[in-house]
């Protein structure tokens, strides 16, 4: 059966001193309060992922990074690789999050890369998906994000999709206060996981976890989370406050 995720995306956010408070406040709380069928993830800014590990190392709590290279290595100046998260206890990268594709112009295709790079050294891509306003406002939606999957991820081989977790945000709801509704976070995750059986069959799409994200917060996460296909959440502003994130991951 697919796993239940909460992951939080620190983004830009926190110095090493201030990291390390909040990933042992977690830590702390997750031990006394969680149930342990929720993975918890903390994905943090590349220079405080080696500090992080030594201190998630004895927790249930894994750690991620929020990008890598789509090369192996060499000349690529201020890039990381994959195999250097491996090397330091990385589990998880998220990839093709919306302000990737955004700021730092990521196309379905390079994350295609990016996605190789990441499964060929033994971590567990987060690929995020979502559409802007404009596109929700014509109910392109769907298509939409069927594209950005059909092109980033539909080269894998059913073993190497099954390492793949899945985040739908959409955009207008990143940041913004703005969350979709539990009727429209269900509707496409539902469509997500459709699409995936149709390429790679029912148990492949069975088993993929299919994260909401787009202001999940204590307040939401527990509607968004009852929804069948909605196996967890990708969480941004209030991963950054380590009560709120732990009580989102309650709401299970
Ligand atoms: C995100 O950036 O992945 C995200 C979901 O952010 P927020 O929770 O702040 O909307």
């Amino acid at each position: 059966m697919r796993k239940k995720i909460i992951a939080g995306n620190w983004k830009m956010n926190k110095t090493l001193e201030e990291g390390k408070i909040l990933a042992s406040e977690v830590v702390n709380m997750a031990k006394d309060e969680l149930r342990d069928d929720v993975q918890l993830v903390l994905c943090a800014p590349f220079v405080h992922l080696g500090s992080l590990q030594s201190m998630l190392a004895d927790s249930t709590i894994a750690l991620g990074a929020q990008n890598c290279s789509n090369h192996a290595s060499g000349a690529y100046t201020g890039e990381t690789s994959a195999t250097m998260l491996k090397s330091i206890g990385v589990d998880y990268v998220i990839l093709g999050h919306s302000e990737r594709r955004e700021y730092f112009g990521e196309t379905d295709s390079l994350l295609a890369e990016k996605v190789d790079m990441a499964l060929e050294n033994g971590l567990l891509p987060i690929f995020c998906c979502g559409e802007p306003l404009d596109v929700r406002e014509k109910d392109g939606q769907r298509a939409y994000v069927q594209q950005q999957i059909e092109e980033s991820l539909f080269h894998l081989s059913a073993e190497d999709f099954g390492n793949v977790i899945i985040a739908y945000e959409p955009i207008w709801a990143i940041g913004t206060g703005k969350t979709a509704s539990a009727d429209q976070a269900q509707e496409m995750h539902a469509a997500i996981r459709k699409q995936i059986t149709e390429q790679y069959g029912e148990e492949v799409a069975n088993n993929t976890s299919i994260l909401y994200g787009g202001s999940m917060k204590p307040g939401n996460a527990e509607e968004l989370l009852a929804c069948l296909d909605v196996d967890g959440g990708l969480i941004g502003g209030a991963s950054l406050k380590s009560r709120d994130f732990v009580d989102i991951a309650k709401s299970y």
